[in-house]
């Protein structure tokens, strides 16, 4: 028997250099902002596509833009093949880093080309999605582009609006997409999970962990749930200078304390963060006692319970500030993301790659969201993190990696598919 051909390598610079080609294409001068169906995230969408044909995939783009590779099944295996799924997200918040997303698509197609090369077939189809919209920057809906392919698909997202008033609908109807932004096609574009073994996402970290380990690469053990709120502090307007401190109902020396409550409840358990992101005044003025104050609030941990007990927490302590300050709270929640565990069966193989490569197979939960939760939803996921440079700087123009653990996360990559085993 032949030992089959390695593929050939490096790989981990091309990855960088497609990733610094991509990052070319950006709705602003200097720096990398790609919102959905903007000219620049079309062409990067099209650069996808012709990188994933070169890469010997055949290519569709869907209903809600997703470009989707597949490297098509030994065709020994015959009609049985089922999808193993992998992909990541092409669009990108507000100036912000090009491996974001983009290297959970580069890495499986530089991964495929060289499977190409070296003449070696998978017994599966292995589809590699460029996910159009994971970030929400253009229409405030994080996870549309999963949402579609996992049939998941809210239809009332088609009403909302970009910042120039023009609404989702209208955007698909002017795109050139399949369906041209009709429910049904929407609807269509949906993966069936019976035809799946499961969803795999290589992302960059994000985070400081891996880096202050020494470690290139992680395994995911669940992507943390999250919860959003909107509070709205309502008090009374008066004058700054003749009403006394004891008369006031400052909604804004309210809100401060709330914020403050935040902070202490979630730094009671390690796992637990809370952030207040925005905090606004509105029509203030510096010589007027805040009327009313606004408040985002985003609350996330790796268990759902601990999660919950922190909102019930945090959200009775607000009303009582409220109440001792005389003012009126009104604490608005956004559907919350629950928890997305990998599947052990997953990880483990993922695991002993590592292994076998002499690396610990050091396994961290996800802070931030990614397209593997929504997939989480009908399909087995696990993710491979590779160390973000820069003390873990992310969503922003620092973030970076290097050639050396893009391409440790390449040949882990490739030992995975190669010796990857359907769930029992
Ligand atoms: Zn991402």
């Amino acid at each position: 028997m032949t030992q089959s051909p390695q593929p050939p390598f490096p790989l981990g610079k091309a990855i960088l250099d497609q990733a610094a080609a991509l990052a070319r294409f950006s709705d602003m001068e200097g720096g990398l902002t790609c919102a959905y169906l903007t000219p620049a995230h079309r062409a990067a969408q099209a650069r996808l596509a012709e990188w994933m044909e070169a890469a010997g995939m055949q290519v569709r783009i869907d209903a809600i833009g997703n470009v989707i590779g597949r490297y098509a099944a030994d065709p020994a295996v015959g009609e049985a093949a089922r999808v193993l799924m992998t992909g990541s997200h092409f669009d990108t918040v507000r100036n912000g880093g090009r491996y974001d997303g983009r290297l959970g698509i580069l890495l499986p197609v530089a991964v495929v080309g060289a499977l190409n090369a070296a003449g070696i077939r998978l017994p599966y189809h292995f589809d590699v999605v460029g996910f159009a919209e994971e970030e929400g920057l253009r229409f405030k809906t994080s996870f549309l582009a999963s949402s579609v392919l996992a049939g998941r698909f809210d239809p009332a997202l088609l009403d909302r609006t970009d910042t120039d008033g023009v609404t989702l609908r209208e955007a698909l109807a002017a795109s050139g997409l399949p369906g041209a932004g009709s429910i049904e096609a929407l609807q269509a574009a949906a993966v069936d999970p019976a035809t799946l073994h499961g969803f795999v996402e290589v992302h960059i970290e994000q985070g400081p962990v891996l880096l202050h380990h020494g470690l290139p690469l992680g395994v995911v053990t669940q992507i943390a749930g999250s919860s959003r709120f909107q509070v709205r502090v309502q008090g009374l307007a008066s004058h700054a200078g003749t009403t006394p401190m004891t008369m006031r109902k400052d909604a804004a020396a309210a809100a401060a304390e709330m914020v403050l409550l935040v902070e202490r409840r979630c730094a009671e358990v390690p796992t637990l963060v809370g952030t207040v992101g925005q905090l606004q005044v509105p029509n203030g003025s510096s010589n007027v006692i805040p009327a009313e104050c606004v408040f985002s609030m985003d609350i996330r941990a790796g268990e759902d319970g601990i999660r919950e007990a922190a909102i019930a927490d945090i959200v009775a302590g607000i009303h009582a500030i409220a109440a001792r300050r005389g003012l009126v709270a009104e604490v608005e929640r956004v559907p919350p993301v629950n928890n997305a565990p990998c599947a052990r069966w997953l990880m483990d193989q993922f695991g002993a790659v590592l292994k076998k490569r002499g690396l610990q197979a050091y396994e961290l939960p996800s802070g931030a969201g990614h397209d593997a939760m929504m997939m989480q939803r009908i399909t087995d996921v696990a993710m491979l993190f590779v160390r973000c440079g820069n003390a873990g700087i992310s969503h922003n123009p620092l973030e970076t990696i290097t050639a050396d653990d893009a391409q440790q996360a390449a040949e882990a990559f490739v030992d995975f598919l190669r010796h990857f085993q359907p769930r029992a």
